[in-house]
């Protein structure tokens, strides 16, 4: 490091927590730069167009705008200046096979009256899951999500107040003790699944997803997340920083025992006072340092960690469908047969199996701009294990047959008459966001957010293996969803040090 240059941040990767990480850093006056491999900004949260429909790729829902309000702040900039939020109402609809739905609304008398219509002797138990859920909202996400947990005092302070709210147990079972209905356990606990986790083995904290829901409603950002990604590209442009696409890192470049730069797939250096790594944590340490001995995150405790279920999603456009189909919002679940025995298949078995719960996102229906005049742009999507069982699924064959069953399943519970309709269609499997995002065994969600797994368990913000080496994104603290790598910037920014001309860098954590 230099005394008199500004100090230089290299961010390698550009999904939300990169660009948020490099917002941060720009506000602490370092010089950024960011680096991906994809041709836009955004990882899992850009888009693809084809033939006039723009697929949003990954996140639909946004949840908790505060937290990219704040980060906006960070930068002395206004976030509703340069990104439009719309809320949603109702939220979304759950669907089951026996014809009963069940519409989650941000009016609470709304809601009531819709637990009252499922199952009347649950209204009480509701009342007391959501007062459950905010008190886990207070600890989980405004305290410990909020600040650094690279030590492992911080996690032995909390250890109390997590026997407190039984964090042993899962998602599902806590559900499963305020409602009687199967259905309203479902609906209180599968969001899990939208960070990559098992309702039925991640712990109880989990269930704060409802309060969010209910504190801070559901938005929907127009122009997708794609929109929001683009503008936190412009705030580093503004800020003085780059954002440089289509170039892939290959290797973290170790000088004086401390992280120097990094070299690129075409063999360019480029040198940095500080890294951080956005890319998963997974590929930061095996690939990335392949060529350092690593103390904690070893390639043999990768094997070990357990990762994420893997995604399937099929993105479609369809001609002349914006009156068809009057009743199907903006978002959709369509449950299958099976809860428990389905989730096993996923996560245990590592079982592609015939039967399937479906999102359904139809961003037309609230964004005339994702297709052309009079027609609709979909993506469904569907839970698969990930690649790394033993029985591995072969994507190659069954892809195709896949896509088909979905299809039968939409056009039976959700879009008659869709084949006939279809212009435009791409499928994600596994093996794509192993191949596009970098993603470890082709996880959705990155590591997953087991008890074992969360807070200090997690690979930390502040590398355990190299000095002025940083890490935000789905893998580390507190985890993945657009909050959560938004909340992994701003633990990031706590640990490294405002640039100055002779700040000194902090050590790796123990
Ligand atoms: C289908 C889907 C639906 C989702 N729905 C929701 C939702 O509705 N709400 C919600 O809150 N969350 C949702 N999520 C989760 C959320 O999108 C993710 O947790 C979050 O966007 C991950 O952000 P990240 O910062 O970890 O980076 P990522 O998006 O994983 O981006 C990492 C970036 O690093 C780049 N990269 C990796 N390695 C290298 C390298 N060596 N060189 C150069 N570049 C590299 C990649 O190209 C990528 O752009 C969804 C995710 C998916 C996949």
């Amino acid at each position: 490091m230099t005394d008199s240059a500004p100090q230089r941040a290299i961010v390698i990767g550009a999904g939300l927590g990169g660009l948020a990480s490099a917002m941060r850093l720009g506000a602490k006056g370092y010089h950024v730069t960011v680096l991906d491999k994809l041709d836009r900004p955004g990882g899992r949260g850009s888009s693809i167009t084809q033939g006039g429909h723009r697929f949003d790729l990954g996140p639909t829902i946004v949840t908790v705008p505060q937290g990219l309000r704040d980060l906006w702040a960070a930068c002395g900039r206004d976030f509703d200046r340069d990104v439009t939020l719309k809320p949603m109402e109702p939220f979304y609809q759950i669907r089951w096979p026996d014809g009963s739905h069940f519409t989650m609304r941000d009016d609470p008398q709304a809601m009531e009256d819709e637990v009252a219509r499922l199952s009347p002797r649950d209204v009480k138990g509701y009342h007391k899951f959501l007062a459950d859920a905010e008190a886990r909202y207070w600890f989980g996400f405004e305290d410990l999500g909020r600040r650094p947990m690279n030590k492992l005092w911080d996690l032995i302070k909390v250890l109390p107040k997590f026997a407190w709210y039984r964090a042993d147990r899962s998602v599902y079972a806590h559900a499963a003790r305020r409602f009687r209905d199967e259905r309203l356990r479902f609906a209180f606990s599968f969001h899990p699944l939208f960070i990559g986790g098992d309702p039925f083995r991640v712990t109880s904290m989990y269930a704060l997803v409802s309060h969010l829901e209910k504190a801070f409603g559901v938005h929907y950002a127009m122009g997708g997340v794609q929109a929001i990604a683009q503008a936190m590209a412009g705030v580093v442009r503004d800020q003085g920083g780059m954002v440089r696409l289509g170039v892939e890192v290959d290797e973290i470049l170790v000088e004086g025992g401390r992280a120097a730069g990094v070299r690129l797939g075409d063999g360019t250096e480029v040198m940095a006072d500080i890294i951080v790594s956005n890319a998963d944590a997974g590929h930061t340490y095996a690939r990335l340092l392949r060529n350092r001995p690593r103390k904690r995150w070893s390639d043999a405790r990768l094997k070990r960690t357990r990762w994420s279920m893997g995604l399937y999603v099929w993105y479609f456009g369809t001609r002349g469908t914006r009156e068809m189909w009057g009743d199907v919002g903006h978002h959709s679940i369509i449950v299958g047969p099976r809860y428990r025995d389905h989730i096993k298949d996923i996560f245990i078995r590592g079982h592609l199996a015939d039967d399937m719960s479906l999102y359904v996102h139809r961003p037309s229906v609230t964004d005339p701009s994702v297709a052309p005049d009079g027609d609709d742009t979909f993506y469904v999507l569907s839970p698969v294990p990930h690649l790394g069982h033993d029985n591995g699924v072969d994507w190659q064959a069954e892809a195709e047959p896949y896509r088909k069953k979905m299809l039968a399943m939409l056009e039976e519970r959700l879009l008659p008459g869709l084949s006939g309709r279809i212009t435009e269609s791409l499928v994600f499997t596994p093996e794509t966001f192993r191949d596009r995002y970098f993603s470890p065994l082709g996880a959705g969600f990155s590591i997953e957010p087991r008890i074992l797994q969360s807070a200090w368990f997690r690979p930390h913000n502040v590398s355990e293996e190299l000095p002025g080496l940083f890490l935000a994104g789905a893998g580390t603290h507190p985890g993945a969803g657009v909050p959560g790598v938004i909340g992994t910037a701003e633990v990031l920014a706590q640990l490294v040090p405002d640039a100055a001309p002779v700040a000194q860098l902090p050590v790796a954590a123990e």
